[in-house]
C-alpha cells in the first residue's frame, strides 16, 4: 500500500463530538455537484503551502498541519442521518480545508467506517483527495458504484515531484496519485482530476501543463477541471508569501503584481484569468477531455430537475468559453430556476410529497405522460401545466432537454453534439 510521506508522527488530534455529519452542500456554488457533505476533520497535514483552509474565515485554529480535529462519532450519526435524506445526490467527502484521506485516517479509520455505512445505502459519492490511502477502502467504494455510483477525484496539479515536495509536503506523491486513478478506472469508477491551483510560474507553464495533461490522459481519467490560484489577504497569502520568498525569491515581484489588488476571494488581476482560461481550454481540446464534469455523470444519480439544471449551467459555460452569444440561454436558464426554485420551496414545506413527483412534473412539460396504472401526475401536489417551451420561452432548447430527458441523450462536452448513448 503506498503512503503518504509524511506519516504524521507529531500531530496533536482534537477529539471532537459534532451534532449532525451532513451539511447541505449548495449545487451551484462547486465543482463537483454534491448534494450533501462531510468531513471527518479539521485542518490538515498535507501542508499544501497555497492551502485555503489557512483562511481566516474557515476558523481553523492552532498549527494548520499538526493541530487535526478528529470528528470521532461522524460514523455513528451518518448511519442515522442517511436513511433519511428526501432527495437524490452524490454526498461529497472531503473539502478545501481538510482532505479526508490525510496521513492521521491510517490510525483513526473514520473513513472506513463512512465507507461500510455508505457501502449499504443507495447514495451516490465522491471523493476528493491527494492520498492514496484511499486505495485502502477501494473494494468499499467499489460497491459503492455498483449501488449507485461513486467518483474518486484527485487534485493534481504538476508533473515532477520535486515541484510536489515543495508545495504539497505532506501529499502523496504523483505516481501513487496516478496509480490510484488508474485503480479506480480499473474497478469502474468515475474518476477525474482537479488540476487546482495552478500556481502562476510555477504550474502554469505549458510544459508543466503539456507534461500534466499527458500524464494524465494516459491514465484514461474522465475529465480535467483546472483552476488559477486564489491568495485571500490574511494568513492564506502572508503564509505563501513568505514561502514563495524563500522558494522561489525570482516570482515574488510577479505574484506582488497579480495579487495586489488583495481582493477578498483571493482572485489575481482579471488580465490573469482572461489569459490563462484560453490556454486550459486548449490542453483540455487536445487531450478531449472536459474541463467539466459531464451531466452524465449525474444521470440517475440526481433528481431529474437537478440533472436539467446541471446541464444547462454547463451549457451556459461550455458555450460562453467558445464565444457563442449566450444571452437566449441565459434568459431560459433563469426562467427554469425560477420554475424550479418556486416548486422546490413547495417541495421542502410540504413533508409528505416526494420529490420524485418533481421529476414526473418535468417529464410531463416534456411530453411523458404518467405510466398506466400510476394515475394523475403529481402523485402529491398540484401539477404544473403547459410545455417545457412555454416554461423557458424557448422552442430550440426545449427540444434539445426534451432529448436529454425523453430520449435519454447525452452531451459531448468536448463536440457540443448531443450523443445517443445515455
Ligand atoms: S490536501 Fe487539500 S485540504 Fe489538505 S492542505 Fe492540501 S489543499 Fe489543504
Amino acid at each position: 500500500m503506498p503512503s503518504s510521506p509524511s506519516q504524521g508522527e507529531d500531530l496533536r488530534p482534537h477529539s471532537r463530538h459534532v451534532k449532525t455529519a451532513l451539511r447541505r452542500a449548495n449545487l451551484s456554488g462547486s465543482f463537483v455537484v454534491g448534494k450533501y457533505s462531510f468531513s471527518p476533520y479539521m485542518a490538515c497535514r498535507h501542508g499544501c503551502v497555497y492551502c485555503d483552509g489557512r483562511a481566516e474565515r474557515y476558523y481553523v485554529e492552532g498549527d494548520f498541519e499538526r493541530d487535526i480535529v478528529v470528528r470521532e462519532n461522524l460514523p455513528d450519526l451518518l448511519l442515522r442521518e442517511i436513511p433519511r435524506l428526501r432527495e437524490k445526490g452524490f454526498v461529497s467527502i472531503g473539502s478545501g480545508i481538510s482532505d479526508a484521506y490525510q496521513p492521521i485516517e491510517a490510525r483513526k479509520r473514520i473513513m472506513e467506517r463512512c465507507a461500510e455505512i455508505l457501502a449499504t445505502q443507495d447514495h451516490p459519492v465522491t471523493i476528493m483527495t491527494k492520498s492514496a490511502l484511499a486505495l485502502r477502502d477501494l473494494d468499499l467504494w467499489a460497491q459503492v458504484n455498483a449501488r449507485s455510483r461513486f467518483m474518486f477525484l484527485v487534485s493534481l496539479t504538476h508533473a515532477s515531484d520535486e515541484t510536489r515536495q515543495v508545495w504539497e509536503p505532506g501529499a502523496s506523491g504523483i505516481d501513487d496519485r496516478l496509480e490510484a486513478l488508474r485503480r479506480f478506472k480499473d474497478a469502474g469508477c468515475v474518476t477525474g482530476v482537479l488540476a487546482m491551483p495552478l500556481l502562476p510560474g510555477i504550474t502554469d507553464t505549458e510544459e508543466n501543463l503539456k507534461a500534466l495533461y499527458d500524464r494524465l490522459a494516459e491514465v484514461d481519467v474522465d475529465f480535467i477541471m483546472p483552476n488559477g490560484l486564489t491568495l485571500r489577504p490574511g494568513r492564506q497569502k502572508d503564509h505563501f508569501m513568505s514561502h514563495l520568498a524563500r522558494h522561489r525569491s525570482d516570482l515574488v515581484d510577479l505574484y506582488d503584481d497579480l495579487y495586489r489588488e488583495d481582493r477578498p476571494s483571493g482572485a489575481p488581476r482579471t488580465s490573469y484569468a482572461g489569459e490563462l482560461h484560453p490556454r486550459l481550454a486548449a490542453h483540455n481540446a487536445e487531450v478531449r477531455l472536459p474541463g467539466l464534469v459531464p451531466h452524465r455523470v449525474y444521470r440517475n444519480q440526481l433528481h431529474l430537475y437537478d440533472e436539467v439544471n446541471v446541464l444547462l449551467r454547463h451549457m451556459l459555460e461550455l458555450y460562453e468559453a467558445r464565444g457563442i452569444d449566450t444571452r437566449p440561454l441565459k434568459t431560459a436558464c433563469k426562467r427554469y430556476m425560477t420554475w424550479l426554485e418556486t416548486r422546490k420551496a413547495q417541495y421542502n414545506r410540504h413533508r409528505s410529497w416526494r420529490y420524485e413527483d418533481l421529476d414526473a412534473e418535468l417529464a410531463a412539460l416534456c411530453g411523458v405522460r404518467p405510466a398506466s396504472g400510476r394515475g394523475t401526475l403529481p402523485l402529491t401536489s398540484t401539477p404544473a401545466t403547459g410545455t417545457l417551451a412555454t416554461l423557458l420561452g424557448n422552442e430550440k432548447l426545449a427540444a434539445f432537454v426534451g432529448d436529454v430527458v425523453v430520449k435519454r441523450k447525452t452531451l459531448d462536452y468536448v463536440t457540443l453534439e448531443l450523443r445517443p448513448v445515455g
